[in-house]
């Protein structure tokens, strides 16, 4: 048994965020702060797009971060963003420029390595292994004229493959979006309209191969680095070229749309492409010639995307008072949930990361003025009690969630130029392949 002051669960950005702010608050060591994770940093991860204006928040958490991450993109383990082009409402193509962004250009990350080098400098803190089990610990001494009560957690350690067992005051869910920690403690996901995501990443073709071709003027290179977003019929399509060769083409659209049974399989979701878009089908080169590998895959690789919101967001629940003792101010047991546990995004808004680091800062300077501020009032005036943290990180998720919503409705409702016309009716709709528009049009907020 071992006893910490926070447990963070989950080591994506916000769970490192949030331990990389408690850590840099941490001067005097003696805040006592463990994240778990089980990330297989082999695996691809799907996440690439990380806009310019993370840049200060990366800066801020840890001193070395940015530098490393500008440092493996000139290496080319990333790639940089220039700028982001959609054809949305209407088909012409509609771009914003990193040159006009004051934070610069914004990155197509090997999102595996970007999670792997927040979890390098989260360092010490780490431990790796899966989150199995919760208890609520309570327990009152008398004697001592105290009541304490925390969470005990079971983790199944990656290296010797037993349980650890570990105490805390506080307990961190940044599990992403299944949220296992606060679902097993009573926390309830509330789910927007679900949706699915359906991906393939190409491979840069052999261009040996077609050196003999007669159409030797053709390009040989992708050389479009922006993020290309196109509308469709009963979902949207996403692609950004990645690092190592390769390109990410995306179509997101919902479960029960017909058109989710055709994106499933390879050679449906490659014909869809070309139906359907014009600049990410340009991207890939032409079918003569190809700048990308065709997948020899039977099936796309398909997760889900849909927005969720978690009710609550965080809870304290104070140490009972011992009949006749001294007050036991200050002691209790809080839980909060950051980064897609608390609020999960559709992919659309490109907002994930950069929101989980942003609150995982927040969340982790909360927690360390909670903790100095309990044990040295006079270098810390403005302390906060657990109910204070409580407090300001659900206003702060409160504040991003109605954000967050009004900007879905207006891109998604902006999208008319697939509605049936009158004389073709609703039926054309469902012929077209459901009613994926309508649906995310109605989509009321929480
Ligand atoms: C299809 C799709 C495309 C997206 N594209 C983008 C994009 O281009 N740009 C963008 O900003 N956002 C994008 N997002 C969203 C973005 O990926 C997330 O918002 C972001 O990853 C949230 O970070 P997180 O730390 O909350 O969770 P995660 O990144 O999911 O990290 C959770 C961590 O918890 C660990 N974990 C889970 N369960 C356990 C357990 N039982 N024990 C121990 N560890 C555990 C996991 O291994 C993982 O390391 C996309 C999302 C989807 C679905």
């Amino acid at each position: 048994m071992q006893d910490y002051d926070v447990i963070i669960i989950g080591a994506g950005p916000a769970g490192c965020a949030t331990a990389l702010a408690i850590a840099k608050r941490n001067t005097k060591k003696c805040l006592r702060a463990l994240v778990v994770d089980n990330a297989d940093c082999s695996a691809y991860k799907i996440g690439e797009s990380l806009p310019a204006a993370a840049r200060p928040t990366l800066s801020m958490l840890h001193p070395t971060l940015l530098s490393q991450i500008t440092q493996d993109t000139a290496n080319g383990l990333h790639e940089m963003c220039t700028g982001n082009a959609s054809a949305w409402a209407s088909p012409d193509l509609h771009e914003t420029y990193s040159l006009m962004n004051p934070y610069g250009a914004g990155w197509h990350l090997d999102r595996a390595l970007f999670d792997e080098t927040l979890r390098k400098a989260c360092d010490s803190m780490l431990c790796k292994g899966k989150f199995i089990a919760v208890r609520r610990i309570d327990r009152t001494n008398v004697d001592l004229g105290q009541a304490s009560i925390d969470w005990e957690v079971d983790v199944e350690s990656a290296e010797q493959g037993n349980i650890l067992t570990f105490r805390a005051q506080w307990l961190v869910d940044a599990t992403g979006r299944r949220a296992v920690v606060a679902s097993k403690i009573g926390a309830k996901m509330d789910k927007h309209l679900d949706l699915l995501s359906f991906y393939l990443v190409l491979h840069k073709s052999d261009i040996d191969h077609y050196q003999d071709s007669a159409t030797s003027s053709k390009p040989t290179e992708d050389t479009d680095s922006r993020t290309l977003i196109e509308s469709a019929p009963s979902g949207w399509w996403y692609s950004a070229r990645l690092p190592h060769d390769r390109r990410l083409i995306m179509y997101t659209t919902t479960p029960s749309d017909p058109s989710a049974r055709i994106a499933r399989k390879v050679t449906g979701f490659m014909d869809m492409v070309r139906q359907e878009t014009t600049h990410i089908t340009k991207a890939m080169g032409d079918e003569a010639w190809p700048l990308y590998e065709p997948s020899t895959a039977k099936f796309t690789q398909c997760t889900a995307a849909g927005s969720s919101v978690l009710r609550p967001y965080a809870s304290w629940e104070s140490a009972p008072a011992v009949p006749g003792c001294s007050d036991a101010q200050g002691l209790g047991r809080g839980w909060c949930a950051i980064g897609d546990a608390a609020l999960a995004f559709d992919p659309l808004s490109s907002q994930g990361i950069i929101t989980a680091l942003k609150a995982g800062a927040l969340l982790g300077s909360l927690l360390a003025n909670y903790f100095y501020g309990r044990d040295n009032p006079p270098v810390n005036p403005q302390k906060l009690d657990g109910e204070g943290v409580v407090r300001t990180i659900s206003e702060a998720y409160e504040h991003v969630r109605i954000k967050y919503e009004e900007g879905r409705s207006y891109y998604y409702n902006a999208v008319s130029r697939f509605d049936p016309t009158d004389e073709q009716g609703i039926g054309d709709t469902k012929l077209r392949g459901g009613n994926f528009r309508v649906q995310q049009r109605e989509l009321k907020s929480h």
